[in-house]
Parts: C-alpha cells; structure tokens; sequence
C-alpha cells in the first residue's frame, strides 16, 4: 500500500483511504440504463445482503447521499405517526437520530448513557416492559463519536423478546464487525458505501425485513427519501428513480470484491483489528491515554484523551501529522477533550507504525516531552467529566 504523491493517509472514520483498485474501477463513464451498470447496481444490492446472511429475509434499497441520508431514509419509510420510538443514545450518532425523528414529527423518546458506557440493555428491556406504546427500537452499532462497541446481538435479542422492532445505524461498523441477520433480528440496519466497505462517499442504503417494506407504501414524508418509492422502481425496470451515483456504485463494486477476497467481514475484522493493537499500544508507549477500555474499544476509531502538557496545541499537533502525510480527526465528545485516530480504510500496520513516528516527530516538533504523564482516572479533573 504505497500513498500516491501528496495524498495523505486518512486516519478518520469515513471517507478514508481507498485502494488504487479502488479508485481505477471509476476511469470510465456509465449512463444509468446501461446494462452493465443495471448489472453492477444489481451485483451490489445482492453481495450488501450476503454480507450478513440477510438475502432471504431483506431487500436492499441503496439511495443517494452520505450515511445520513440513509438513516432520515429509513427512518422515515419504516415509522409511521402512530408509532413511537426508543432511541438509544451514547453519542452524536444517536443523537442525530433523536433530531432526526423530531423533525418528522415522530412520537419518540430516548435513552441515554455517558458517552463512554454502552447502551443498557437491562434498561432497554424494562423500558420496553414498562411502555407498552414503544413499537421500535433505534440503536447504533459502533458509537463512532468515541469508537465504542455497543451490545448490539443483546439489544437485538431483548427488542425481539418484547415484540419490537430494531431500526440499528451501522454505519461504521458494516463489513467488519459481525452481524448476522439469521440470529440478529433487525427491521432495518443501515450502513454507507464509505466506511468499513472502503467504497468511495456517496451511497447509502439500507437492509429493510421483506414484509416491514411491503407495508411501508405512503409512509415517507418526502419524495427523495422514500425508500419504498426506490426499491419498487429498483424492483420494476432495475433502475435508480433520479440519477444513480454512476462512479460511487463501480468503486463501490470493486470494492466489495476486494473485501470478499481479503476474507470477507471476518478477513477485514482481523486486519482492522491489528491496526487498532499496533496503534493503540504505540499511542500509549508515548503516553497517550484511551477513553475507553479495550473491552468497549471497536477497532474502528479510537478516541485519546487531549493530553494537558502546556505545549501540545492540537491544531499544531493535527497540522504536524498532517505535514508528515496522516490525517487525523479533532474530538466529538461532550465530556472531555479529545482527539481521535481512524485504524480503518486501506490501511495496515505499516501505516499505523507511520503515524506513530509522525506523532513522536510531532510531539519533538511541538517541544513536548514524552512519554507524556497522563492524568490518572482517578485525577480530579477526569473524575469531574466522565
Ligand atoms: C458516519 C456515520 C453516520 C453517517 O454520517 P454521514 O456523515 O452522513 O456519512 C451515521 N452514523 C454513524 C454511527 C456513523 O459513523
């Protein structure tokens, strides 16, 4: 994996570094009733479904736009006014979700955990115990604001239990960490072409249960978003509504054959996986300290706590990494000062031992000394925010 001249390595969570192969797959046009793309496009929707085993209960309805547009897709197809929504919230991500349903108009309520805990499930269960009203459950599978792993087969399994449904965000957790809709029972889960799938931005979709979709006609507020009104002209004439992101879905192609060669979901996991150890135990060699602890650590993106030396500014710090060729990602969180590193994209441990040099460099650059002292979790300030 060799950077091409005066590309950065992106160490974000999305978009993120693409392969050549990658990129090659656009060096043509196609016009959207072009058989071969009508292939392609048909390829795609077939290989997101056998990702996670979903091709006998789902339908994959793609649509134009980054993740988000999926999620308001979704959301806004499968939830009707006379249901009301759980919504469990441990970030942004979740968060977005809440807003999202309020600016539907839709009946919903929230759950929420500290950014750094996951989702409660016993929460979740005597919850749904209590209001009998709650028709759906909307969780996120990677909390991608901190990197957090929440529950997601046991939140599945306690929704199923109480005759709900399970709408999940798996945005930034699609294509590596395991799901498998044989024994995950989920309504919809929705993903983009840009993250784990290592596609290039623009495509989002989602997997929706069979009979869910069937029943879904008329429920949209909006033209654009209305997944239905998409898969049944999908189903029709194999073609995309409005004007398909032609060069997104040949990326996205090559893409997913690339990930089935590395081994699929499994293969990606593992190297993913490798890059976060490398990563993490170079970050904390210089001093570095996590947010989470490795049990809740996804190997997606991690979140390191802003380190208190006076001279570490973190835009000086970001444009030093950036300087040497790596891209890193400023914080999200509400309740400390972070910043955050990506391990996913096409990257491997080469790239992360790269980034590691570049933030020693940095660190030397700025005049901090390392191995910095990090707070302890018991110093005052941390035990003020967390
Ligand atoms: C990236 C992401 C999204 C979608 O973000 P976009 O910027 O719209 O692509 C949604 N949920 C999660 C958990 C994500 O990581």
């Amino acid at each position: 994996m060799t950077r091409p001249t005066n590309e950065p390595w992106l160490l974000t969570p999305g978009p993120l570094t693409t392969s050549k192969t990658t990129k090659d797959a656009m060096l043509r046009d196609w016009g959207s009733r072009d058989m071969a793309f009508l292939n392609t496009n048909r390829r795609i929707r077939s290989i997101l479904l056998d990702l996670v085993n979903a091709a006998d209960s789902h339908e994959c309805v793609p649509v134009q736009g980054s993740g988000t547009f999926a999620v308001e897709a979704a959301l806004g197809t499968l939830i009707k006014n006379t249901d009301k929504t759980l919504v469990l919230v441990n970030g942004a991500y979740g968060k977005r979700i809440a807003r999202i349903l309020e600016i539907l108009g839709l009946n919903f309520t929230v759950q929420e955990t500290p950014e750094n805990q996951p989702n409660d499930v016993d929460a979740l269960a005597g919850q749904l115990h209590s209001d009998p009203a709650i028709s759906h459950v909307v969780a996120v599978h990677c909390e991608t604001t901190s990197g957090l792993l929440n529950p997601i087969a046991e939140i599945a399994d306690a929704v199923a239990k109480a005759g709900r449904k399970l709408i999940i965000d798996g945005m930034s957790a699609f294509g590596a960490l395991p799901i498998d809709a044989r024994d995950t029972q989920f309504e919809a889960l929705i993903a983009s072409s840009n993250k784990c799938l290592e596609g290039i931005p623009g495509l989002g979709f989602a997997l929706i249960e069979k009979t869910a979709l069937a029943n879904a006609k008329g429920t949209s507020r909006s033209l654009c978003l209305d997944l239905f009104d998409q898969w049944q002209t999908m189903e029709s004439n194999a073609q995309w509504r409005f004007t398909p992101p032609t060069h997104v879905i040949a990326a996205l192609d090559s893409a997913l054959s690339q990930l089935i060669a590395e081994g699929g979901p499994a293969g990606r996991l593992d190297r993913y996986k490798n890059n976060c150890r490398r990563l993490v135990n170079g970050m904390r060699a210089l001093g570095f300290a996590t947010l989470l602890p490795d049990t809740l650590q996804a190997p997606i993106i991690i979140t390191f706590k802003m380190p208190t030396a006076k001279n570490f500014i973190f835009s000086n710090f970001y444009d030093h990494l950036k300087d040497q060729g790596y891209v890193i990602y400023p914080g999200k969180l509400t309740i400390i000062d972070s910043f955050r590193m990506g391990c996913i994209g096409h990257l491997t441990e080469s790239q992360m031992s790269g980034a590691l040099s570049a933030v020693e460099v940095a660190l030397q650059r700025l005049g901090v000394a390392y191995p910095l002292k990090t707070p302890s979790p018991t110093n005052q300030t941390q035990r003020n925010v967390l």
